[in-house]
């Protein structure tokens, strides 16, 4: 056989060097060493008894973080994004109508994933930083009649936590499923998708649960299911397609799986870790903490004179904290200097917030107040070090 004409690469003779760092930003946040290591386990096959074991005890977790009883309840083998398309290409089929609550990046994304499948998607659009009304809602089902409504409960571009409360109600009265966002939410404030009558929920392991990007819990009502399970047309992706992954999960009742793809086995020892670290501390416990120390965080930005972007205290999300770029400074100056000078990540904002605001994530173990002084004390200390323009 002829010899290779690509060399091996000399940057895989050094050593692999990965910094430790403060995970301030809006997402992936720190992985505490417990849920590193059980990630560290050995790899066995994702077949095997052992490892349905495991998916089954992440199966009565998420049920438990997501206070629900809904037997299609999995985690979706990839991040946030694919569990969005689990979602949108189970439930929607092409020409049917979807309609996207906008209030910020994630709607707008909602809005493209069912685009690109065929439907007919129509947005109601809140301003930066606001929310939607049950009024406003109402209007546009009304009017488009969609099958499925998606709306982002945490939206992490915009620092907003989208009030939920009788949008299901109006949702089925109009014969149309609920479809919530909840990655950056879950876990840092109420959400009990039965009572609330929340047809689909996902969220993601990198933000509140602490653990590595990768993994996507999820699930859908028996309402969701009646809907997808009478569908005309087959879902657009095999991969994400509800039938297989319920299945491969042991949500459909049949006695045997089948091979589907690879679960990631390592990923689910990590995400059944994070979820054992929630149920320890309890939900209650893990939503009044955050509260507490957004709160506390809150307090400290305004007493240093900077304001805060959602300006209705009860919409501000308590694991995203959205900050006015302060007046003046380059905003981008501003989290490279902290980077550098405290080895500290927080972010610019995205989308409708790009240019706007600097976005903070205390989500998890890395809610605390001790975690609050350090980041009141890194912004201090930028805006004294970065440039102020005279105008
Ligand atoms: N929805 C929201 C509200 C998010 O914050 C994110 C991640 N920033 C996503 C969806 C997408 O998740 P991922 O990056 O894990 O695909």
């Amino acid at each position: 056989m002829a010899s290779v004409s690509v060399p091996p690469p000399t940057c895989l003779q050094k050593p692999l060097v990965v910094p430790q760092r403060y995970m301030f930003g809006p997402g992936p946040s720190n992985v505490p060493p417990r849920i590193l290591k059980a990630g560290a386990n050995p790899v066995i096959g994702h077949m095997h008894p052992e490892i349905f074991e495991i998916m089954s005890d992440i199966k009565s977790g998420i049920q438990y973080m997501f206070q629900t009883q809904n037997s299609m309840t999995f985690a979706v083998s990839g991040t946030g994004h694919a569990a969005m398309e689990c979602a949108i290409f189970n439930t929607v089929e092409g020409g049917e109508s979807v309609l996207s609550a906008v209030n910020g990046i994630w709607g707008e994304r909602a809005a493209e994933m069912a685009e690109r499948i065929g439907a007919t998607v129509n947005t109601i659009v809140a301003p930066p930083g606001g929310f939607l009304t049950n009024a406003d809602i109402e209007q546009a089902l009304s009017k488009h009649r969609p099958v499925v409504l998606f709306l982002a409960h945490g939206e992490s571009s915009t620092g907003v936590l989208h009030p939920l409360d009788g949008i299901a109600e109006l949702c089925h009265k109009y014969n149309c499923l609920f479809l919530v966002d909840s990655v950056a939410s879950m876990g840092g404030t109420p959400l009990h998708m039965d009572q609330q009558g929340i047809d689909i929920l996902y969220t993601g392991s990198q933000k509140v649960l602490n653990a590595p990007p990768g993994t996507a819990p999820i699930s859908f009502s028996e309402r969701a299911c009646q809907k997808i399970f009478s569908r005309r047309t087959k879902p657009v992706s095999f991969f994400l397609d509800l039938g297989w992954l319920a299945n491969y999960w042991g949500c459909d009742g049949k006695p045997s799986r089948q091979y589907h793809h690879t679960g990631p086995v390592t990923a689910f020892y990590s995400l059944r870790e994070s979820l054992a670290v929630l149920a320890e501390e309890g939900l209650e416990n893990s939503w009044e903490r955050h509260h507490k120390v957004v709160e506390y965080f809150h307090q400290g930005l305004e007493s240093m004179g900077l304001k805060l972007f959602v300006k209705e205290k009860k919409a501000r999300l308590p694991t995203v904290t959205t900050i006015v770029a302060p007046h003046g400074y380059d905003w981008k100056e501003i989290t490279t200097y902290i980077m550098k000078t405290h080895n500290l990540e927080i972010s610019g904002g995205l989308g409708p917030s790009a240019g706007l605001v600097l976005r903070v994530g205390l989500m998890g173990c890395n809610s605390s107040k001790d975690n609050v002084d350090m980041v009141l004390a890194a912004l201090r200390d930028a805006l004294q070090h970065c440039h102020k323009s005279k105008v």
